[in-house]
């Protein structure tokens, strides 16, 4: 039997932070080493199931394992730069980076162990999966149109999971999703281009996340559909993902490295 994973979770005060901290004080094989929010968030100096929320991450990471990571691209960065350093295993849910902040954190992360996921459930890992196969099978004579739903509170579209769905889509077709993709549709758009992947957000009150991968053709449409009921779905997966990348070598994985799809 290991030792408990010592993990801290940064962006403790947030919605997945508060998550993170009640799935691994739970987990038994995990033990709840630290907690950490930005300055100036009301968390900070609050207790959270025996760990007090501090402003500094290194102070919190010290002797810890690994860092469980929903937070803003920047602050991941930030983050990747010090696990990098120490060796720590970082898992990343982050989502929003832009692709010149996803450059800058491969590069950072070079030699670490990161496992980086916009969606760390299985269902949706599935979902994924499911995607690619459908697409790979259907011709462009399908319109392929990706919708998701989410809390008002979220600050970036489409979701890092709309965007997955949307890479499998194209990776199936065998095109390049930042070529083929239409988004942010208004006024008079002219008709929808054949073999362009759309997508589509919605925002409205606490919704926790549901995508719908559309498949349109003329005489029949095929729709897959993930609704996440409960947020402890993607702390779970995250804490699946640090336990299976403690035994790793450096590398930046997914979640489908995790779950061996
Ligand atoms: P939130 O706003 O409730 O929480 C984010 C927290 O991060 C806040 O407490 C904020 O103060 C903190 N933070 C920001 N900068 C920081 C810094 N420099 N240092 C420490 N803490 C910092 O948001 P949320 O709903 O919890 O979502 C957080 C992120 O996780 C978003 O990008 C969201 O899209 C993503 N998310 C991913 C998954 C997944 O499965 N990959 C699931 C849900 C949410």
């Amino acid at each position: 039997m290991s030792e408990p994973l010592k993990l801290v979770v940064a962006g403790a005060g947030g919605r997945m932070g508060q998550m993170l901290c009640t799935v691994v004080a739970a987990h038994p094989g995990c033990a709840l080493h630290g907690a950490f929010d930005r300055a100036g968030n009301d968390a900070i100096g609050t207790h959270v199931l025996g760990t007090t929320i501090i402003e500094d991450a290194s102070a919190a990471l010290a002797g810890a394992d690994g860092l469980l990571d929903f937070t803003s691209p920047d602050a991941s960065l930030e983050l990747a730069k010090i696990t990098a350093d120490t060796g720590q295993v970082h898992i990343i849910g982050t989502t929003g980076f832009r692709a010149d902040q996803e450059a800058q954190l491969k590069s950072a992360t070079r030699g670490a162990r990161v496992v980086k996921a916009g969606n760390f459930s299985l269902g949706v890992n599935l979902l994924t999966a499911l995607t690619k196969q459908v697409a790979t099978r259907l011709g462009t004579e399908f319109d392929i149109e990706i919708s998701e739903t989410h809390h008002r509170h979220k600050v970036d579209a489409p979701s890092g999971t709309a965007l997955m769905l949307g890479e499998a889509a194209a990776s199936g077709r065998g095109v390049d999703l930042t070529k083929a993709s239409e988004r942010g549709r208004d006024g008079i758009t002219g008709a929808r281009g054949q073999g362009a992947i759309g997508f589509s957000s919605i925002r409205a009150g606490e919704v926790i996340g549901e995508h719908t991968v559309i498949f349109g053709g003329a005489s029949e449409r095929l729709e897959l559909t993930h609704k996440a009921n409960d947020r402890a779905l993607f702390a779970d997966g995250a804490v699946t993902a640090a336990l299976w990348a403690r035994d790793q070598g450096p590398g930046f994985y997914d979640m489908s490295d995790v779950l061996g799809l």
